[in-house]
C-alpha cells in the first residue's frame, strides 16, 4: 500500500476528531482522518444521540401511559400503550445511522480523506493505520489525538453476562425486568430513567451521598422527587460488594452498614469513563500526562511538538461540545491563526426528569472563590408557560458578582430546560451583567422569561414573584 503525507493527520471521529477535520478542510489544510469504528465517535454511535432517543420514547410512553391511567388533569383519556422495543431501537438506529453519513458526507465535502482503521503511533510524526486491506503508513506534519474514552469498569463487576455499560443498554434487545444501575451520575440517571419510564424495575446504587454529586442538592432535589415518583429506589452512600455466580443477586453495602441483596437481569455499570490512552502508542511518543488524561496546554499542545490531543482524553468535563471547541481551534491554529482557550463557560446539561443545565458558577463555588455574590431563583410554578406545560416542577438560579453585577453563573431545572443552555451560555460568554438580562424583552409566553425574572429578582424588584 501506498504511503500517504499530509499537513494534519486526526486520530478518532468522534465530536473532538471530526469537527477538527472539517475545519481544517475548509481552511485548505491537507488532512486525514483515521477512525477504527463508525464516523461520530461515542456520543453520535453509543453516547449523547442514542440515549437522548431513548430518553424521548421513554418519555413518550411514560405519557401515554399517564393518559391510559386516567389520571391527567387535561380531560384526556386513551387506551394503554404497548412498547414494541425492536421497533423503538430501529428508529434510534436509523438516526444514528442517518448522522454518520452527515458526517462521512460532510468530511468529504470538506476534502478530509478518511481512513478506516486502527491508528498507532511509530513516531510524533508517523502513524501506521491496520486497515482491511493492510498497514497504511501516513506521515504529517501535525497529528491531532482524539482517541475519546472508554467506560470505566469497577474490580468486582467487570463487564460481561448480566454487567453491561450505557454501549450495551443503549442495544438492548428486550426490556430488562430488573435493573440495577451502579451509579447515580449522567448516564445512571439518564438511562435509569427511560427503563423505568419503559416499565422496568429500577435500583439505583450511588456511592456518594447524594445523587448527581457534581451539583448542589437545590437543583437535583426536584430529580430526586421525580425519580421517587417514577418507583426508581436510589441507595446513597451504598458500596458495590458482590455479584452472585449467576450474576443475577447484586449485593450492595448502605451507609447504615446494612447488606441489601439486589434482583437483577442486568446491572448497568455507570461510575465514569476512562480516557482512551492504550493500544495506540501513547508509549511511542512518551508525553507528559495530567493523571490519566494527557496533559494539554492552551492552545491543546501537547508536551511534544506538532502533537495536539483534544476531547474526552485531554480531561474533564467529558462533554461533546467541549471536544467540539477544542478540534475547532486546533484546526485553527495549524491553519495559522491565533486561538487559545479562552471559554467563560462549558454549559453541562443532564437529561434527567426534569432536566439539569449548569453554566458557570454555582453560589458555592464563587463563595468558595472568595468572590460577594448576589444570587436569586425564579421558580417556574409562577410562569405562565410552565403551567400550561404541565412543567412547573425547577427553577433557573442566577449568581452574579454584588459590585458590579457582572453574571457568574446561571443553573436550572426543569422540563425542557436544555434549550435555555444556549441563553445560559451566551450572557456569561457575553459578560451579562443581571441589568442586560432584566433589560432583554423575553417573549411570553416562555420558560425563558424566568431567566429575566431571576435577574429581576436578584436587582431586587420582581414582578411576577
Ligand atoms: P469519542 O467520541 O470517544 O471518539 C473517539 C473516537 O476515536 C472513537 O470513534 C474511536 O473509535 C476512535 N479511536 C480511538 N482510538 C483510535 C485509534 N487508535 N485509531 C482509530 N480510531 C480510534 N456528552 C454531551 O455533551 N452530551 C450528552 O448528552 C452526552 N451523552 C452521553 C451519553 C452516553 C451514554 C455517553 C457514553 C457519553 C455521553 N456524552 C455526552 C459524552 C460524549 O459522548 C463525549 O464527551 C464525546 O463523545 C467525546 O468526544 P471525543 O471526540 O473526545 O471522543
Ligand atoms: P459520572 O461521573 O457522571 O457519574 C458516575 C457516578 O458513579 C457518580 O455519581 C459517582 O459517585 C458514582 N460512583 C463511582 N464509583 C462508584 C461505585 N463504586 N459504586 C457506586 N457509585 C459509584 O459518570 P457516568 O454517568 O458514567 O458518565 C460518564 C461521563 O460521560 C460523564 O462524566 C459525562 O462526562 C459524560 N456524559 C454526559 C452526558 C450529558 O452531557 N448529558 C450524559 C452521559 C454521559
Amino acid at each position: 500500500m501506498k504511503d500517504m503525507s499530509c499537513k494534519l493527520l486526526v486520530i478518532g471521529a468522534g465530536p473532538g476528531g471530526y469537527v477538527c477535520a472539517i475545519r481544517a478542510g475548509q481552511l485548505g489544510i491537507d488532512t486525514v482522518i483515521v477512525e477504527a469504528k463508525k464516523p461520530g465517535g461515542t456520543c453520535l454511535n453509543e453516547g449523547c444521540i442514542p440515549s437522548k432517543a431513548l430518553i424521548h420514547a421513554a418519555g413518550e410512553f411514560e405519557k401515554a401511559a399517564r393518559l391510559a391511567s386516567g389520571t391527567s388533569p387535561l380531560g384526556i383519556t386513551a387506551g394503554a400503550p404497548k412498547l414494541d422495543l425492536a421497533k423503538t431501537m430501529l428508529w434510534k438506529d436509523r438516526i444514528v445511522g442517518r448522522l454518520n453519513t452527515g458526517v462521512s458526507g460532510l468530511l468529504k465535502k470538506a476534502g478530509v480523506k478518511t481512513v478506516e482503521g486502527w491508528a498507532r503511533f511509530a513516531d510524533g510524526k508517523t502513524v501506521e493505520a491496520e486497515t482491511e486491506t493492510g498497514l497504511q503508513i501516513i506521515r504529517a506534519e501535525h497529528v491531532v489525538i482524539a482517541t475519546g474514552s472508554v467506560p470505566a469498569t469497577l474490580p468486582n463487576l467487570p463487564f460481561g453476562g448480566t454487567v453491561i455499560s450505557s454501549s450495551e443498554a443503549l442495544a438492548l434487545k428486550s426490556l430488562p425486568e430488573k435493573l440495577v444501575v451502579v451509579g447515580a451520575g449522567y448516564i445512571g440517571l439518564e438511562l435509569g430513567t427511560a427503563f423505568a419510564k419503559l416499565g422496568s424495575a429500577v435500583h439505583v446504587v450511588e456511592a456518594q451521598s447524594h445523587i448527581l454529586p457534581l451539583h448542589d442538592a437545590e437543583l437535583t432535589q426536584p430529580v430526586a422527587k421525580r425519580l421517587q415518583e417514577i418507583g426508581i429506589t436510589v441507595l446513597t452512600g451504598a458500596k458495590v460488594k458482590r455479584l452472585s455466580a449467576n450474576g443475577r443477586e447484586l449485593q450492595a453495602g448502605t451507609s447504615s452498614g446494612e447488606t441489601v441483596t439486589l434482583a437483577a437481569d442486568k446491572i448497568l455499570v455507570a461510575t465514569g469513563r476512562r480516557p482512551a490512552t492504550e493500544g495506540w502508542g501513547l508509549e511511542a511518543i512518551d508525553l507528559d500526562m495530567d493523571g490519566p488524561f494527557i496533559r494539554i496546554d492552551s492552545e491543546c499542545r501537547t508536551s511534544m511538538r506538532g502533537v495536539y490531543a483534544v476531547g474526552d482524553v485531554t480531561g474533564e468535563p467529558m462533554l461533546a461540545h467541549r471536544a467540539f471547541a477544542q478540534g475547532e481551534m486546533v484546526a485553527g491554529i495549524v491553519a495559522g491563526k491565533k486561538r487559545s482557550w479562552d471559554k467563560v463557560c462549558i454549559p453541562a446539561i443532564c437529561f434527567t426528569d426534569p432536566e439539569i443545565v449548569a453554566a458557570g458558577l454555582s453560589p458555592e463555588e464563587a463563595k468558595a472563590a472568595g468572590i460577594q455574590i448576589k444570587t436569586a431563583a425564579f421558580p417556574f410554578r409562577a410562569n405562565g408557560r410552565a403551567m400550561t406545560l404541565e412543567n412547573e416542577a425547577g427553577f433557573i438560579r442566577i449568581v452574579a458578582r454584588a459590585d458590579n453585577h457582572l453574571v457568574l453563573g446561571i443553573q436550572g431545572v426543569g422540563a425542557g430546560i436544555s434549550e435555555l443552555s444556549a441563553a445560559f451560555g451566551l450572557a456569561l460568554e457575553m459578560g451579562a451583567r443581571l441589568e442586560d438580562i432584566a433589560g432583554t424583552i423575553h417573549a411570553h409566553p416562555t420558560q425563558g422569561e424566568g431567566l429575566m425574572e431571576c435577574a429581576n429578582k436578584a436587582l431586587g424588584y420582581p414582578i411576577h414573584l
